[in-house]
């Protein structure tokens, strides 16, 4: 198979000065994009700022022989980053939503601030930066957008409330950009990686970090984004150490009572089993189906008490 190439095309990282970010851009940088390193230069809890972390990877991606551009802009000010890409390069066709940050804290102990600032770099960031790319997508008739979603919010994570909500409503928002930008080549797609970084240096021991680069991330990302991929969009992607895997919904058969005074708690309760029961799942991808329940549901019998 031939080497994935993006001659001519733009891509912006944001939080490209280390970890993930960083291995992507060099990625990027050395099959032939233009590169945006985009990074705010400032501790792992969103603490301070400096240049110094985007300007390395840049500085490393040009005497590699690539093309980049530092940007210093929290991704709250994503149209300064977009910007950054059309003055520099005339173009954006990639972005890669990567920035993040975390305020890891029980949450019985949660402030506001915590709450606050891990939902305005991974919320609001990432559509800010995505909404100021959109018009240039849809114009150009090509985009594609990586959104970065972690396990602890498909899962849920001890002392990360706040965390795990922001992260998983990348995969809400991923799943609406696909949508919305089918019509215009643009496809979206979100991670839930795993990998070794500042992020995790201190919850993993070294030797599990070791197989954990951010460099065995950087494949699936490369294929979800190129030209040649024009189907897979909409999609939940865990990846890292060399696993990676799709995740979707799963429903199980579920209990299909009808609406009337017969529908009490008592007549759930007698469903409990349907309700619960995965052994013949379906796996829904949106709500078109609920329509025909609904009908399904006002021609059964009296509901069980
Ligand atoms: P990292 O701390 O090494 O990198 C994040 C980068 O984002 C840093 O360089 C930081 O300066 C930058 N950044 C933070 N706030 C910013 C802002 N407002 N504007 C611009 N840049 C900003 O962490 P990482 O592990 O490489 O994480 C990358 C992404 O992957 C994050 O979104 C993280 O939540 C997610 N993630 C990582 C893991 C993992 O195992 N490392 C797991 C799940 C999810």
């Amino acid at each position: 198979m031939s080497e994935l190439r993006y001659d001519n095309q733009t891509v912006v990282v944001t939080g490209a000065g280390g970890g993930l970010g960083k291995a992507y851009a060099l990625f990027f940088g050395s099959r032939g994009a233009n590169v945006v390193v985009n990074d705010l230069g400032g501790s792992h809890k969103g603490e301070g700022q400096s240049s110094k972390a985007a300007d390395v990877v840049v500085d490393e991606i040009r005497k590699a022989g690539g093309k980049a551009v530092a940007n210093y802009d929290s991704v709250e000010n994503g149209e300064a980053i977009i910007d950054t890409a059309i003055k520099t390069f005339g173009r954006i066709d990639i972005l890669i939503n990567n920035a993040g940050i975390l305020r890891d804290i029980s949450f019985k102990n949660m402030k506001d601030q915590d709450w606050d600032l891990i939902n305005r770099v991974h919320i609001y960031g990432a559509y800010k930066c995505a909404r100021a790319a959109w018009p240039h997508f849809r114009k150009q008739k090509f985009g594609r957008v990586i959104n970065t979603a972690s396990a602890a919010g498909l899962f849920g994570s001890f002392g990360q409330a706040n965390y795990s909500a922001a992260k998983l409503s990348q995969v809400g928002f991923t799943e609406t950009l696909a949508k919305e930008g089918a019509k215009y080549n643009i496809i979206a797609n979100v991670i839930a990686p795993i990998a070794a970084s500042r992020m995790t240096a201190t919850v993993m021991p070294p030797e599990v970090l070791e197989q954990l680069k951010p460099e065995w991330v950087v494949p699936l990302v490369a294929v979800l984004v190129h030209s040649s991929n024009t189907s897979e969009s909409g999609s939940i992607f865990e990846v890292g150490g060399g696993h990676i895997a799709k995740l979707r919904w799963e429903r199980a058969k579920g209990a299909l009572l009808k609406t009337d005074s017969s529908l009490t708690p008592q007549s759930i309760l007698a469903k409990w089993n349907d309700v619960e029961d995965f052994s013949k799942p379906s796996h829904p991808t949106g709500p078109a189906d609920f329509m025909t329940l609904l009908e399904e549901a006002q021609q059964l019998p009296p509901n069980p008490t």
